[in-house]
């Protein structure tokens, strides 16, 4: 998924603009994909929105660093983007990485994700002129849209507004072994890291 567009979409989704205010204090701008795209497109949301975003490597010490230039921000009133990965990352990204992109692929009009159901503009297909690679073009598989299971809250999760606690289904029905939504699949999905590092101290 574009990140920008997630971002675009998790700011003005009506869970979150409750009363036109964003009860989200920042966000951590993803190390992996910024190291393409640089800290630019980052600014608009700290500029048009008040967030301030910063952007962190993967080791546990930039996650902790990054957290620390996010609080410090947020106490002192500012909203900017700020670079904590900045031994991979530019402002202006890998310029030769996005020059390869825009040659193979263009973006999709919408896109369906788990959890955040159809958001425009949010994901890439493969260009006409590379159309024998594309398995979309290849094998005649038809898109079949599965819906989320009711009780599971995944979407509100991504958006800030609900915890992996606050879901029925959260350690019991649903573990990483048997997952019920996207957030529980991988072991970087916020109710598996919840599982995983955090459930403990729900008791204490
Ligand atoms: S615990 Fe499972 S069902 Fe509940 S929100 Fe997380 S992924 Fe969805």
């Amino acid at each position: 998924m574009l990140t920008p567009s997630a971002i675009s979409n998790i700011l003005e989704s009506p869970e979150v603009r409750q009363w036109g205010t964003v009860p989200l204090d920042g966000f951590i701008g993803p190390a992996h994909v910024s190291t393409i795209i640089g800290s630019r497109p980052y600014e608009f949301f700290a500029e048009e929105y008040r967030k301030p975003v910063v952007i962190a490597g993967f080791e546990p010490l930039d996650v902790m660093q990054a957290i620390l230039m996010l609080v410090k921000q947020v106490n002192e009133g500012r909203a900017v983007v700020e670079n904590e990965f900045s031994r991979a990352v530019t402002r202006d990204g890998n310029l030769k990485a996005q020059n390869l992109v825009a040659e193979v692929f263009e973006l999709r009009r919408q896109f369906e994700w788990r959890g955040l159901n159809v958001v425009p503009y949010s994901g890439l297909r493969i260009r006409k002129g590379f159309a024998e690679f594309d398995a979309e073009k290849r094998f005649p598989v038809e898109y079949v849209s599965v819906a989320d299971n009711k009780a599971c809250e995944c979407g509100a999760i991504l958006r800030g507004v609900k915890k992996p606690q606050d879901c029925k289904l959260f350690g019991t029905v649903c573990t990483p072994e048997n997952p019920v939504g996207s957030c529980m699949v991988s072991s970087e999905g916020a109710c598996a890291a919840h599982y995983t590092y955090g459930r403990y101290k729900d008791f204490q």
